[in-house]
């Protein structure tokens, strides 16, 4: 997890999903980090795309040969996948994890719908004027309640945002990128998902993801006098289903990030209600082996992962209480703070129907934010090149669990 200067958590709509979805994966994936996790081919398969769609149009070097034609850019993208099992080193100097292939011609299969889509995307975007499009935009807003100064920030990037009916000269060198966005005052921003996966994409569900959210309350602040729309774009044949968002879904992810926010720093990690969000879970050898210790020791499961990872102002400053093997808790690093935390199970349990003072702040807060007396802002600077040389860290450092995007 990550903080701004002034302590804000910072928060994103992957982290806010893996958290809703289940509380101790979320603890697992951002604070735990018990081993490291096979990679996953169709995460590294949407990943590989979007650093590709990403070079498109910013273009370090213009006269690279991968722009001159459909063929030449598809055939880098060919290279690219040829080494995608490789595990060089990453910028923490660990090697990358192996990838997990699902069968013996996955990668083959991969190769040929990246090879495909990245040709069409060639074709469809080779008249697009670099001055009326952004690419992977980072933002960073600080959402601040009114009263009491308390907030978060909510990070993100925008996979492609683009000018549309507008009339702003068409800037065609790599070095306009985002001229017209930045300087225009007529059209519509149209902004998109890329989408990389095979399933059809369920419209109704679309219209209530909260990614589409984040990305229209960034937008709001960042070009407001802009009208905007939205589409999820299947990069395999480029069609487009659009949706929409407003006030009341901006009001709706205001809540969610405050309420969210505050139960991560209240270290509330509550398990998964079904055992169908535990049937896919990379962490479910970790977990069922944490449930098992938690149960031998008459504690519940989240006291015990409050003591293996505890927060101090939002962030971890203990090393783990367990040595992680294969899935499997095989040591305990400190036994003090274990015996603590089978204390606590001793703890009376005092229950009441009055609301005690931090739930009464609680309350003012939900109350508040749903008021809408909530200041919003740009977090800082916008770097011109927010991904820069670590672009590719970007894409590569994807959430593993979150695997709707390319699965
Ligand atoms: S196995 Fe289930 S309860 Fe455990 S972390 Fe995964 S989703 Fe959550």
């Amino acid at each position: 997890m990550r903080h701004t200067k002034d302590g804000r958590l910072v928060m994103s709509d992957s982290l806010m999903k893996v958290y809703q979805d289940c509380g101790a994966r979320f603890w697992f994936n951002y604070l735990e980090n018990p081993e490291e996790l096979p990679r996953i081919p169709a995460l590294e398969f949407g990943t590989m795309l979007h650093s590709m769609f990403y070079d498109f149009f910013k273009r370090k070097n213009p006269e690279a040969k991968m722009y001159e034609s459909a063929t030449n850019y598809a055939n880098v993208f060919r290279g690219r996948w040829f080494g995608i099992d490789n595990q060089p080193k990453t910028e923490r100097g660990k090697r990358k994890p192996p990838i997990l292939w699902r069968n013996a011609d996955e990668k083959e299969k991969l190769l040929g719908s990246g090879y495909k889509a990245c040709f069409d995307f060639f074709q469809r975007n080779a008249n697009v004027p670099f001055s009326h499009i952004l690419v992977e935009h980072y933002f960073i807003i600080n959402i601040t309640n009114e009263r009491t100064g308390r907030g978060y920030a909510l990070q993100g990037y925008i996979d492609r945002l683009e000018l549309k009916n507008s009339t702003q000269p068409a800037g065609l060198n790599p070095e306009d990128l985002g001229k017209a966005i930045r300087a225009s005052r007529d059209g519509t921003l149209h902004v998109v998902d890329y989408k990389s996966g095979y399933k059809p994409i369920n419209k109704a569900a679309l219209d209530v993801d909260t990614q589409f959210s984040c990305y229209d309350l960034a937008v709001e602040l960042l070009y407001s006098f802009m009208p905007r729309t939205f589409a999820i774009e299947h990069v395999r044949d480029g069609s487009q289903i659009p949706t929409s968002r407003g006030e009341g879904e901006r009001r709706v992810l205001r809540e969610r990030i405050f309420k969210i926010g505050r139960s991560i720093e209240r270290e509330q990690f509550p398990l998964a209600s079904s055992m169908y969000k535990c049937n896919d879970c990379s962490y479910l050898r970790h977990c069922r082996s944490l449930q098992h210790l938690a149960y031998q020791k008459g504690i519940f499961p989240e006291d015990l992962m409050r003591a293996s990872s505890p927060l101090t102002r939002g962030n971890r400053k203990q090393r783990s209480l367990f040595e992680w093997k294969e899935g499997e808790i095989v040591a305990i690093t400190d036994e003090k703070r274990l015996a603590r935390a089978e204390r606590q199970r001793l703890k009376p349990v005092q229950l009441s129907f009055f609301s005690s003072g931090e739930e009464i702040e609680e309350e003012e807060e939900e109350a508040l934010v749903a008021s809408g007396k909530i200041i919003e802002e740009i977090a800082g600077e916008m770097p011109s090149d927010p991904l820069g040389d670590q672009h590719s860290s970007r894409f590569l450092n994807e959430d593993a669990t979150v695997l709707e995007d390319a699965s």
